[in-house]
């Protein structure tokens, strides 16, 4: 099976009530526990690659992988560009045979927003085959790679723009703002409360009453959640306990995001999570086996940390096993 974009895989989960796991990958043994834990679950699946991604591990690189994924699994993957910052990085990447770009355009003005994505859609939606575009309007507070914004700085989408933006720009799914956030830190202390007996931070609601009114404005589009670590505890306690000083990180509660999955989300980013498993695998290696020098006993285990997430994500948060 060939590369696809997402717009059958986005249709098919729009009416079955769930979404699509959109995990970015920044080497081999990344790719291949997504891959492979997708595989078992049956599920389709979103490879996503940023432009840190690009410069840690060179396109090509990433691209032959995701090409070895697909004949050692067969599955329907999209191959796509998370955050892409201007024309040119979305042009580079549809002429390298990416099925899917985004867009990122939210920290334009409206207008500027609009022309920048539309061009962008104009030559994805004109290459043969089709390439889909995701665009975003409202912007996350967090750090993604090169996207960095202050926590106080995001603004959530209006919904009052989502239907001009959609029929001026043509874009094939959108990224909205509803509280989510990038990294492992997404909410400061403040605008969290504590849990009293575990001490660990509580983080604010979505807002799932603009997600509904963007819903209600676009019945039938696909929207995206970036910025959807649930930031495991499990895996930050691992981390810790081996050696890690990762204080007060904190993501959005996996049943907020099994509630999105149900709804119009289509595609729930997930990177984070990725880190901290992959990170927890190898810490926890090193600090129990210290005369271990072998990369591939303690980088594997960092492989089958990521394998758990992802299947566990699949099954019990997107709810895309058993979709294919
Ligand atoms: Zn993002």
């Amino acid at each position: 099976m060939p590369l696809v974009n997402t717009k059958e895989m986005f249709e098919k989960a729009y009416k079955g009530g769930y979404a699509i796991g959109a995990f970015n990958c920044n080497n081999m043994e990344i790719v291949q526990a997504i891959t492979e834990a997708a595989k078992e679950c049956n599920s389709p699946v979103i490879l996503q690659v940023s432009a840190g991604a690009r410069k840690y591990a060179k396109p090509i690189y990433l691209k032959k992988m995701v090409e070895a994924a697909i004949e050692d699994t067969g599955l329907p993957i999209v191959l796509h560009l998370d955050h892409g910052a201007d024309f040119e990085i979305c042009k580079d990447c549809i002429d390298a045979g990416f099925t899917s770009v985004m867009i990122d355009a939210s920290s334009k003005s409206f207008e500027e927003n609009i022309a920048l994505t539309r061009k962008v859609v104009e030559y994805a939606h004109a290459h043969v085959p089709y390439v889909t575009v995701e665009a975003e309007l409202g912007t996350l507070a967090g750090i993604e790679d090169e996207v960095v914004v202050e926590h106080g700085a995001e603004s959530y989408t209006s919904p009052e723009d989502v239907e001009e933006f959609v029929r001026r720009t043509g874009c094939d799914s959108l990224a909205i703002a509803i509280g989510t956030s990038h990294g492992a830190f997404k909410f400061k202390p403040e605008q969290c409360t504590r849990d009293p007996e575990t001490g660990i931070l509580l983080p604010p609601p979505l807002r799932f009453d603009i997600l509904e009114e963007i819903t209600k404005r676009l019945p039938g589009f696909p929207i995206v959640l970036h910025g959807a670590s649930s930031v495991n505890q499990d895996l930050v306690k691992i981390i810790n306990e081996h050696g890690g000083k990762l204080k007060d990180a904190v993501g959005v509660p996996e049943e907020q995001l099994r509630k999105a999955a149900r709804s119009a989300v289509c595609k729930i980013n997930i990177d984070s999570d990725l880190r901290l498993a992959m990170t927890a695998g190898i810490r926890e290696h090193l600090d129990v086996h210290p005369d271990h020098f072998d990369p591939r006993q303690y980088v594997g285990d960092g492989r089958t940390y990521v394998k758990k997430l992802v299947k566990h994500k699949i099954m019990e948060v997107l709810g895309s096993n058993d979709k294919i």
